[in-house]
């Protein structure tokens, strides 16, 4: 199969030097990617800023904003059978960008007005056709309700929950505790896993899933 995966945070500048972005580290998309490729899969990689290496076997394709991201991920989309939507996008980009660095001024107080970035899976719905799409819902409050509800709204396939408020999930660390959600059957929790082995179940979730789809 053809993966398209996106990973990490977005950065939303409003001057050549500062900007706005999230806690994410890439680890989990990267850990889906190097996983689909060591499975044989043909894989895309569509990355934030982060500081890992490219997994062997997958082609990269480094972006910084939001928009970026959503460029990419449209180019790419044509050509893959499934889209699993790990980037943490930022919600919100600074509605102005000053092309000169911002100079600190009395009162020392300043208010950055924002404006909303799109929502890359809600954009790319209506070119999904037979395709699986794959999202990722970070909460810190009742995860599960919260997957349900994205897995209707951004029309998914499956939807990976997870409560980033626990010390051994989520942002940064090398493990994760998720709850894969579907719309046929009860939600299924894994264990505490490395990224690695959560992002193994998510791949052969695809592989069974995509011959239904055809
Ligand atoms: O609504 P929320 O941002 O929590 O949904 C999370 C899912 O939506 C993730 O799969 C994320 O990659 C995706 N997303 C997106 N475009 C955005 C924000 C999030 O596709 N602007």
């Amino acid at each position: 199969m053809r993966i398209l995966v996106t990973a990490g945070p977005t950065r939303e500048f409003f001057d050549p030097v500062r900007f706005i972005s999230n806690r994410s580290s890439g680890k989990m998309g990267f850990a889906i990617a190097a996983c689909a490729a060591a499975r044989g899969h043909a894989v895309t990689l569509v990355a934030g800023p982060v500081t890992l290496s490219t997994p062997a076997g997958v082609a990269r394709v480094d972006v910084v904003s939001a928009r970026e991201m959503l460029s990419a991920t449209q180019a790419h989309l044509p050509d893959c059978d499934a889209l699993v939507m790990c980037a943490a996008v930022a919600d919100w980009r600074p509605k102005a960008v000053s092309a000169v660095k911002l100079k600190k001024s009395a009162p020392h107080s300043a208010v950055l007005e924002l404006e909303p970035n799109p929502d890359i899976l809600t954009t790319l719905r209506p070119l999904k056709g037979a395709r699986l799409f794959v999202g990722f819902a970070a909460e810190t409050g009742d995860p599960l309700a919260e997957a349900r509800r994205k897995l209707e709204a951004k029309n998914l396939d499956l939807m990976v929950a997870n409560d980033v408020s626990l010390p051994d999930a989520g942002f940064e660390v090398d493990t994760n505790r998720v709850v894969l959600v579907t719309h046929d059957g009860p939600a299924q929790p894994l264990p505490l896993l490395t990224k690695r082995e959560v992002a193994s179940h998510i791949i052969q979730w695809i592989e069974q899933a995509r011959p239904k789809k055809r």
